[in-house]
């Protein structure tokens, strides 16, 4: 391959790690960001000296970032570390009843009251049942480079093999006779934007990739893993400039060019790969008075997926029930499914939703004054286009869910409040440039073609590549790694015969 001129957009984990590789095949990158800052959603930031992540937290699969290091000739381990958390996640529901999920799952046998003798089996089938097609599906799916070709045929083939239609919950179903463990292992589509009671049950598989490799959190915070990735892009020779905007795709004969700025400026380029989202790339980005593409149809009428409501909490006390918490909580509400009737058919946003409980101060990876606690509240809600009125009803929907936290707490949390800061889905459109505030792109739903997410290389507008929460393979970190590694095998093979 000739040393390309690529144009990446977006310094999020999908740009910066697509950027990496292609500097490491000798390609001459520039990475445009909207922001002053890199990470996109992966960042830290303070508030009266509590340190939260402000998007994700719990990485797994970190052999992926091993590989990313070596592909720049260093390794991960001098640059970053990861510190280890077992349980994964525990469930938490209205009867007070605890399920915690480890990576071993004989500790998740051993270590839980929960199983009846029918629940036991249906565990160790549930596992079973996923382990046996993990490889097939994470590898030669999810780790391969696909095109359109390659969707359409897996679609005839693979995916009717798999049953892939059958939800994720209906899956779950079929293995537990709980209606608590139905909940849990039917719930794995809301980590990435979908719907447990309509989105394929491939997505259980999630639970395997947590029960192979575990979950970890960066020491000192997702900000010193972005740094670190920062700094092996800069080492490679790759170039981010911040503030930097981009408005259009330019297209001539439905061939990529390079793109217009916000500032008006023209940057040429070989290639454009966008790692903004995907769903906003097509729909704001590429000029269809000019011509019409087929793909920017397609993905108008994908639905958008969820948003969330991000309320981060420090307090001045240690929780009293902070023994029966970990890292990772997952609270799961009164009546479940018309908490999922509210986000995907109504559409509204739920006065008593599944919320994810997540506790800094209990992984010491981030940075909590002393005698205190760090909580950080995820919850799932529906998008701009449903619902737009958080300029007004933000602050009610905190105090909405500080109510809801105190059920589960003796600990009076309002009066002990010392630091807080929320999120809420307007921000994360500005922030992160996402469609609705679709923190996870598309409504993650299995098309007759094949795909659950869009293509990695554009259907038609040549020399354009998407990677990100709306590509091939979706979201979460590991779906940005693989993204970026297989849309530069894509690359490669393109460009292999030009001299
Ligand atoms: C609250 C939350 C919790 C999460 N928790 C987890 C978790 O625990 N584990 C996990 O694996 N995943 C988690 N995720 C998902 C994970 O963070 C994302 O899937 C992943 O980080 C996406 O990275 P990305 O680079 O594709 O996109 P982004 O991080 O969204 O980056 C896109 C970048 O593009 C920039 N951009 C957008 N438009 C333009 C433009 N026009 N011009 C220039 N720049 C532009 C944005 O500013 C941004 O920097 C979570 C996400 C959120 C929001």
């Amino acid at each position: 391959m000739r040393p390309l001129n690529v144009i990446i957009i977006g310094a999020g984990l999908s740009g910066l790690a697509c950027g990496i590789r292609l500097a490491a095949e000798g390609c001459r990158v520039k990475i445009l960001e909207k922001n002053s800052f890199a990470g996109g959603s992966l960042g830290t930031f303070e508030v009266n000296g509590f340190q939260f992540n402000t998007g994700a937290e719990i990485i797994t699969a970190p052999f992926l970032f091993d590989q990313l290091f070596e592909c720049a000739g260093k390794h991960r381990i001098d640059s970053i570390k990861f510190l280890e958390v077992d349980p994964i996640f525990q469930a938490i529901f209205p009867s007070r009843n605890r399920f915690s999920f480890y990576k071993n799952p004989n500790e998740t046998i051993q270590l839980n009251g929960l199983f009846s003798d029918a629940d036991l089996i249906g565990f160790k089938n549930f596992s079973e049942a996923s382990s046996s097609i993990f490889d097939e599906v994470f590898f030669d799916y999810c780790g391969s480079p696909v095109d359109e070709t390659t969707f359409s045929l897996r679609s005839n083939l693979w995916f009717r093999r798999l049953n892939a239609q059958q939800s994720c919950q209906e899956f779950a179903d079929k293995f537990f006779r709980s209606p608590e463990l139905k909940q849990f292992f039917g719930f794995w589509p809301l980590l990435g934007g979908g719907n447990p009671r309509q989105e394929s049950h491939l997505f259980r598989l999630v639970s395997q990739l947590f029960q192979r490799w575990g979950a970890a959190v960066p020491e000192g915070g997702m900000e010193n893993l972005v740094n670190a990735i920062v700094s092996l892009f800069s080492a490679s020779g790759g170039e981010i400039l911040f503030n930097t905007e981009v408005s259009e795709i330019q297209i001539f004969n439905k061939t990529v060019s390079g793109v217009r700025l916000k500032d008006g400026g023209i940057l040429q380029a070989d290639l454009v790969i966008s790692a903004a989202d995907t769903a906003a790339t097509y729909r704001n980005l590429i000029d269809i008075d000019r011509n019409r593409y087929n793909v920017v149809e397609s993905a108008k009428q994908r639905p958008a997926g969820f948003s969330l409501f991000v309320y981060h909490i420090g307090t001045r006390c240690v929780l009293q029930e902070r023994q029966e918490l970990t890292p990772f909580n997952i609270l799961f509400p009164e009546n479940y499914d018309q908490f999922l009737d509210e986000l995907f058919e109504q559409k509204v946003v739920s006065a008593n939703p599944l919320m994810f409980l997540r506790m800094p101060s209990k992984t010491e990876a981030l940075k909590t004054p002393e005698g205190t606690e760090a909580l950080s509240l995820i919850v799932p809600v529906p998008n701009l286009e449903s619902y737009d009125g958080w300029r007004y009803d933000s602050y009610a929907y905190r105090n909405r869910l500080l109510n809801l936290l105190q059920q589960y707490f003796v600990t009076d949390i309002r009066s002990n409040l010392i630091a807080e800061s929320f999120f809420d889905p307007l921000a994360f459109q500005n922030r992160l440039g996402c469609y609705a505030g679709s923190v996870f792109s598309f409504q993650p739903t299995l098309q007759k073609s094949g795909e659950i997410r869009m293509a990695n290389r554009s259907k038609d507008i040549r020399n354009l590549y998407l990677i990100g929460n709306g590509a091939h393979p979706g979201a979460s970190m590991v779906g940005a790694l693989l993204g970026a590694a297989n849309t530069v095998e894509l690359i490669k093979s393109d460009f292999a015969d030009e001299r």
